[in-house]
């Protein structure tokens, strides 16, 4: 058996050092016969990730990377990941170690018994502010019940994918990716496995709250329709509402005839609505940009180089510039 493991690194060059000795350690406790590879992926970084993962391959032949030309963020590094795994199993984890190595034993062994994803869950979260775990709980809650009760609450990208769970990955190309949403789509038979998150071990995180808060909107609008749903029956109440005023305005009309101080809630009404309209358009346009987005159909993520993975693999939906990546190769077999 195969297992590959896929590590996305984005300015990593403070933790790599840490993960590469923990995660060989975690990997020679695994049992005997269970052949591996480890995949990084590059995402771009500005630092000296790639010169210390290209050094760490040429001692390593498990290791094997892909370079992007620029940063596409961490759910294509992923993806590219998945896409080129070749292993029985493949597990998802982060470079910080926040998601621990020594997980992988547990994860193997569920995986033996049948199951097609194992997710460690969250159970505890050290070193991440008061802000970061309520804004988290509220995103998952939000996400179970507005988007998909499928959803597995406190998982997150941190997870074993059998062969099959691969494979059903890689034929959902969307462009607007949130990678435990598809998971939960593809309805396959999941184990959860507990686990105490700690903090990270060096470096600063690569999500800071503007892009935590782009996330959770992709993770929203991807998976559902929902938030333009909420506007529609927003219009459709406020609607209701201005018929029942109408009636007001008729009454104080005609009946009372009494119409002059009526001005200002008119005019407050107009603002209100005018807000609410703007709003549906807005939703609208989104929507839209990302329907946009869809149909350009530009590939998911542009491979600059790669190390050690012995040959171009075949990948739909993303971009490998091949004269470098062979010319990489190459080099590396003189
Ligand atoms: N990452 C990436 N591309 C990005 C941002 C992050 O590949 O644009 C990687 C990063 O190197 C790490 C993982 O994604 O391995 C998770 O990032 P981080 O730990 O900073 O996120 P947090 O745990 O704070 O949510
Ligand atoms: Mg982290």
């Amino acid at each position: 058996m195969l297992l590959s493991v896929v590590i996305p690194l984005y300015n990593e060059e403070d933790t790599f050092p840490f993960l590469l000795k923990r995660l060989q350690d975690a990997l020679l406790q695994l049992e005997d016969g269970l052949a591996t590879e480890i995949i990084f992926i590059n995402d771009g970084s500005s630092d000296a990730t790639a010169r210390i993962l290209d050094a760490a391959g040429s001692k390593d032949a498990r290791i094997k990377a892909i370079h992007f030309s620029r940063n596409f963020g961490h759910q294509a590094a992923v993806t590219a990941g998945l896409d080129i795994a070749s292993g029985d199993a493949v597990v998802v984890m982060d470079a910080d170690l926040q998601d621990p190595p020594e997980l992988l034993a547990q994860m193997v062994d569920k995986f033996r018994e049948g199951y097609d994803i194992v997710s460690p869950q969250r159970a505890s979260r050290e070193g991440e502010t008061w802000f970061k775990r309520t804004t988290a709980q509220a995103f998952y809650s939000l996400m179970r019940v507005g988007v998909d009760k499928r959803l597995t609450s406190q998982v997150g990208d941190f997870r074993l994918y059998s062969r099959a769970a691969v494979l059903g990955m890689r034929g959902l190309r969307e462009r607007h990716r949130f990678l435990r949403g598809m998971v939960a789509w593809l309805g396959l038979k999941e184990a959860v496995i507990p686990f105490k998150r700690s903090a990270r071990i060096a470096g600063e995180t690569k999500y800071p709250l503007w892009k935590m808060l782009r996330f959770a909107w992709t993770a929203i609008t991807s998976s559902s329709a929902l938030p333009l749903r909420i506007t529609s029956f927003a219009g459709l109440l406020s609607m209701l509402g201005g018929f029942v005023y109408l009636f007001y305005i008729f009454y104080v009309t005609f009946v009372t005839q009494s119409t002059v101080p009526g001005w200002s809630s008119l005019a407050s009404l107009q603002v209100l609505f005018n807000g609410a309209i703007l709003l549906a358009i807005g939703l609208v346009g989104d929507y839209l940009a990302r329907v946009y987005e869809e149909a350009k159909d530009r590939p998911l993520y542009v491979v600059d180089k790669t190390m050690n993975l012995g040959g171009l693999p075949k990948v739909e939906g993303a971009l490998w510039l091949p004269e470098r990546v062979n010319h990489n190769e190459m080099n590396r077999a003189a």
